[in-house]
């Protein structure tokens, strides 16, 4: 095709702002990050500001991490919300191991990342002696501003993160 003038268009300037270049690996941590699927493993307190974050004053939707699984077969990101006793441990193991990759792990406030108030024998003192942790929230509870930045913060680990995909 010729324009008026006898010359070739220029392709370049045909397509622009129609059609952008990515690496594929790019562009998946892209839609990963923005379609996170939770599973809520919520046992204390710590469950009343999980709520909060989600409820329209934080509205986690506007993240891409709107929807609970209570599956961990339908879920990547694994929110351990609150106490867990030794006898729930091997429990949130299972869960853990259930989940299909890639999946990531979020200890949420102080009783999940390191036993919080309870230092005693039946409470485990902190989620990674079981289970990988990507993301830990401090607070007991942690305000939703902290939750928030700690998606915020799993999100761009998953968009920097090695993509895996296929056998
Ligand atoms: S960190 Fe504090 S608020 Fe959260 S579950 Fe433990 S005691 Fe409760």
């Amino acid at each position: 095709m010729l324009t008026t003038n006898g010359q070739s268009p220029d392709p370049g300037a045909a397509l622009q702002g129609q059609v952008f270049t990515t690496r594929f690996d790019k562009l998946l941590g892209w839609a990963r990050k923005y379609s996170l699927f939770q599973y809520p493993f919520v046992t204390a307190c710590c469950g009343m500001e999980f709520m909060s974050t989600a409820c329209s004053h934080y509205d986690i939707d506007r993240f891409g991490a709107a929807f609970p699984r209570f599956s961990p077969r339908q879920s990547d990101v694994l929110w351990v919300v609150g106490t867990v006793s030794q006898k729930l441990a091997p429990l949130l193991k299972t869960v853990y191991d259930q989940m299909a990759d890639p999946k990531y792990v979020i200890a949420f406030g102080a009783c999940a990342s390191c036993g919080g108030p309870y230092d005693d024998y039946s409470t485990l003192q902190g989620i990674d002696l079981i289970i990988p942790v990507d993301i830990y929230i401090a607070g007991c509870p942690p305000r939703p501003e902290a939750v928030l930045d700690g998606l915020l913060k799993l999100q761009t680990l998953i968009q920097d993160s090695k993509q895996e995909w296929g056998s």
